[in-house]
């Protein structure tokens, strides 16, 4: 209240005719506009609350991804457009940014060996470009809640146990039981031998016995994200679509200052990032941020003292 009256005492009176229609201007203006992002606040909350709804108190991990990805897959048309409205980061971030690039090439994460960039076999005598990329989505799609080095070994099961490699076919040939014991330590590895079968069907009969060659078209695929999505035209189709923010990325760019979006979620930071990050750093953030988290700049543990940035960084504990 003291603050409001300390506003309502500081405001002059018009003095003249147009003063008096600028000041109905101005407050014309600022009702719109705080009306305005009152309602799409109101709005975001609705759809937080109608998922929170169907939550039950068990809810399962499966079960909220799922919600997720359902109310990420209907709003994701509307949510290809860049985020005009994010705030550029600190003006420092290309200093932060660079130091952070530096560090990481003597800096070896699990990321740059067994990534998910790195799994797919490269096309070559034995190997079609479309198995390929293949390999490169289903190597996605085992990624998630799922460390690289076990993501890894998933990868090179398949590879070995499928007769003929892991390749489309092998995959539609194969029973789900079987797929799911290659992939047994894998995160939701019963989910995901039901979605990698059933992505396999859609890749042979809707899109010829390829994947999908459009953001659009992969996160129609069961279990493919946005995240993945963006990932999988990178890697797969070389192609920079958007960035791919998974948690690293999520968490290290709001600790870094360079998104306001902690609460909101990684789609919310990707479109942010995309407002004002130049785009031929679309793809490498990832890695990139990735192996930072892996190795100093940790979820729960940010090793800050170490930090290359930690005279930068507004989150530093240093
Ligand atoms: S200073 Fe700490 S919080 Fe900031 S980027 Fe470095 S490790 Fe992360």
């Amino acid at each position: 209240m003291k603050i409001i009256n300390t506003k309502i005492l500081s405001l002059k009176m018009p003095q003249t005719r147009n003063q008096l229609i600028a000041l109905e201007q101005t407050s014309s203006e600022t009702f719109s506009k705080y009306f305005s992002s009152k309602t799409s606040r109101f709005n975001e909350k609705k759809v937080s609350l109608s998922v929170k709804n169907n939550e039950s108190k068990s809810i399962s991990k499966e079960t909220e991804q799922t919600l997720t990805k359902t109310v990420t897959q209907s709003t994701f048309e509307e949510n290809v457009t860049v985020d005009k409205s994010s705030k550029k980061p600190l003006s420092n971030w290309e200093e932060v940014y660079q130091r952070i690039k530096e560090y990481r090439k003597t800096s070896i994460a699990p990321v740059d060996d067994m990534g998910c960039a790195k799994l797919a076999e490269k096309p070559g005598p034995n190997i079609t470009p479309q198995t390929s990329r293949f390999q490169s989505l289903v190597a996605l799609m085992l990624s998630s809640q799922t460390k690289d080095q076990v993501t890894a070994e998933a990868i090179q099961n398949l590879r070995q146990k499928l007769p003929g490699g892991l390749t489309l076919q092998s995959v539609l040939q194969a029973d789900e039981k079987f797929l799911d014991q290659c992939i047994s330590k894998v995160g939701f590895h019963n989910k995901k031998a039901k979605y990698i079968k059933s992505a396999a069907e859609i890749c042979q009969e809707t899109h010829g016995g390829d994947i999908p060659n459009t953001v659009e078209g992969l996160v129609k695929l069961p279990g493919v994200g946005p995240k993945m999505a963006y990932l999988c035209m990178h890697t797969a189709w070389k192609q920079n679509e958007g960035i791919g923010v998974d948690v690293h990325v999520h968490k290290i760019v709001n600790r870094l200052g360079w998104c306001k979006t902690e609460k909101k979620g990684p789609e919310s930071t990707r479109r942010a990032l995309e407002s004002w990050l130049p785009r031929e750093l679309w793809q490498e953030i990832n890695p990139m941020l990735v192996g930072f988290g892996q190795t100093v700049c940790i979820t729960n543990m940010p090793k800050c003292a170490n930090c290359p940035v930690n005279d930068k960084c507004p989150s530093s504990k240093y």
